[in-house]
């Protein structure tokens, strides 16, 4: 965490540095599910298939350095994207800084707790099916909520 500037996280992210923006992650996996999107309306579903990469036990991608090499379409979130994009969560880090709101207070840059984002009820970690196991993903639409967090309205980045 050396590379870390103290209260990085309520830098715009615009300022972040790469080690910056990555450690602003809470690890919830949220982002690494199939969705289906429906051509004719453009309309995203979240389901709880996991992407291939995805460890369904613990919500965490299990060769994150070369992801791109197994899944090309994963997507690397940047500025913009996370600017585009409307199925973050509305717990995401990225969203949330984005919105100018501070992290939730459950968030590990807060708590210090990387189990944290566990507790809250945000992390897919155990909820999720594997995708060779899944079998067609309209079969597995599910409503993930939004800002599941008991702390989540609170924020908390004080
Ligand atoms: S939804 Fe946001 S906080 Fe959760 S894993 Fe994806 S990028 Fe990280």
């Amino acid at each position: 965490m050396g590379a870390l500037r103290d209260r990085f996280w309520e830098r715009p992210l615009a300022d972040l540095t790469t080690e910056e923006w990555e450690a602003l992650c809470d690890g919830c996996g949220r982002c690494c599910l199939h969705k289906v999107e429906y051509e004719d309306t453009g309309e995203i579903e979240h389901t709880n298939v996991a992407c291939t990469l995805l460890d369904p036990q613990t919500a965490q991608c299990t060769d994150y350095k070369h992801r791109k090499s197994f899944v090309p379409d994963c997507l690397r979130l940047t500025l913009r994207i996370v600017e585009d994009v409307t199925w973050l969560p509305a717990t995401c880090a990225y969203r949330r800084r984005a919105d100018g709101q501070p992290l939730p207070r459950w968030h590990y840059l807060l708590s210090g707790d990387r189990k944290g984002v566990v507790r809250a009820g945000v992390s897919v970690a155990g909820r999720v099916v594997r995708e060779d196991e899944a079998g067609p993903l309209e079969h597995h639409v599910v409503d993930w909520g939004d800002g599941d967090g008991p702390d989540d309205d609170e924020g908390g980045a004080t």
